[in-house]
């Protein structure tokens, strides 16, 4: 029996060790959010040092930040120039609120049919249990000719304030041919999946300051122009009937969809009627000449996130407000960068303002869209390993979502990452009843034993 096949056969002896251990470390209320987590999360971050360790991998180390810890492994291949692929995760969870609309206890996981409830179960404890699970099936054969690198993170849940300067600290040491990120799930258990483009975000806030103080509207209506109004142009002049988003220069940076990123992506097993009922609205709408999986996987968009101005409250009462405020959201694609866009958006409000009303724009956090070559070896490994379990080839995708990680990860250690993860749209994650799919989980730890195999056999001569 070679090797591959020692692993395969000791994980499928093993999985009831594999879940017990994930069944403790469920039990730790890591909630990177809550101040009084704070134990929880030092517990949950030396839980995963020792599961490191009980696992052969000897260099760990907790690495302190201003917030959460994080904590590194490395495995050291004896082989020399053995390639290396650095394992993410975090091991903080989403509060489990509301709690009583959980069927058992979020911190005391159970079993219930195929499922294993807890918090963070699916996201991502259970996916660390599966990276972990399917390195120690490789190790305990002996030397895969493989550098293994473990980053576990305490602030995923929370935008991950302090990874970045961890990942410029220890850029050296976290140095990788490929990441491998786990954090994303699958389409369906029958759809193993590969999220290789994630979209970037920009985050503003608009402010329209009218009259100094919220006016008599029958005294002063019809005299001073009213900033809501003000603002609401502005808004709808920013995007047109169609979809399309008006701000000059928006679309010049955009990379079109090739034909046959196309036809890959038609292939996903997402229907606009799965989308109307997730959605429950009456109609879907959206850039036109687009599908809705190039709409939310490949364009750009602009939302009004939220707006608040004058009176709101019960009944009526009679003013022109003296300010209104938008909050203004853009998911960006790949090459698109928020700076150029920030001065897009602030362009059309100085050509578009009347003179009537002066403005503040605020700029928050955001990140650049990433995008990951499908021809490198990491993909391929990922995707042949997929295909071994599943008999099926996964599919290719792109995610509507922002994951700030992996852009950071391309900035500063150079790496791409690799997304996968064995969680299931259904799964709850950051709801009541957060739960995980055991045979889905399973077939994963494989797929990870797969993976790990082929990309060291890609450098194998
Ligand atoms: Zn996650």
């Amino acid at each position: 029996m070679n090797e591959r096949n020692t692993a395969l056969k000791f994980a499928e002896n093993n999985y009831n060790k594999f879940q017990k251990t994930l069944t403790e470390f469920l039990e730790i209320p890591s909630i990177s959010t809550s101040a009084e987590n704070q134990n929880a999360m030092r517990l949950a971050a030396i839980f995963v040092e020792n599961y490191l360790q009980s696992i052969g991998i000897k260099e760990t180390k907790i690495l302190e930040t201003a917030g959460h810890p994080a904590v590194f492994g490395n495995y050291a291949s004896k082989k020399k120039n053995a390639p290396t692929i650095l394992v993410y995760g975090h091991y903080d969870v989403q509060p489990p609120d509301p709690i009583d609309l959980w069927e058992s206890p979020p911190f005391s996981p159970e079993q219930r049919g195929d499922y294993l409830y807890g918090r963070g179960a699916s996201d991502m404890k259970g996916q660390i249990s599966a990276s972990l699970a399917a390195v120690e099936s490789i190790l305990q054969n002996g030397d895969p000719h493989l550098n293994i690198k473990f980053i576990y993170e305490g602030e995923e849940e929370i935008g991950s304030p302090n990874l970045p300067p961890i990942l410029k600290e220890y850029a050296d040491l976290l140095k990788c041919d490929v990441v491998l990120n786990p954090d994303a799930g699958m389409i369906s258990p029958n759809t193993p999946t590969i999220v290789y483009g994630l979209r970037g975000l920009a985050y503003f806030e608009l402010k329209i300051f009218g009259p100094s103080h919220d006016l008599h509207s029958g005294l002063f209506g019809g005299i001073v122009q009213n900033p809501a109004q003000v603002l609401c142009d502005l808004i709808s002049g920013m995007k047109d009937q169609d979809g399309i988003i008006q701000l000059d220069g928006y679309y010049d940076d955009v990379i079109e969809l090739s034909e046959n990123e196309k036809l890959e992506l038609s292939r996903l097993p997402i229907r606009d009627s799965d989308l109307l009922d997730q959605t429950g609205v009456r109609q879907l709408w959206g850039e036109k000449g687009f599908t809705s999986i190039e709409r939310t996987g490949a364009r750009p968009t602009l939302d009004v996130n939220g707006m608040l101005s004058g009176f709101t409250g019960e009944g009526s009462k009679t003013v022109i407000p003296a300010w209104a405020m938008a909050k203004i959201s853009m998911r960006l694609v790949p090459n698109q960068d928020p700076e150029k866009v920030h001065q897009q958006l602030r362009r059309y409000i100085t050509e578009n303002v009347p003179d009537t009303v002066t403005w503040d724009l605020r700029k928050f956090a955001g990140g650049r869209a990433t995008i990951a070559n499908t021809k490198q070896p990491g993909v391929i490994a990922l995707a042949q390993a997929l295909q071994s379990v599943w008999g099926t080839k996964p599919v290719f995708k792109r995610e509507g979502g922002s994951i700030p990680v992996v852009s950071e990860m391309q900035k500063t250690i150079g790496t791409d990452s690799v997304l996968t993860g064995f969680g299931l749209p259904n799964d709850n994650i950051h709801s009541p009843n957060e739960r995980l799919h055991l045979p889905t989980w399973k077939k994963g730890i494989l797929a990870l034993i797969h993976f790990f195999y082929n990309f060291a056999e890609f450098y194998e001569n």
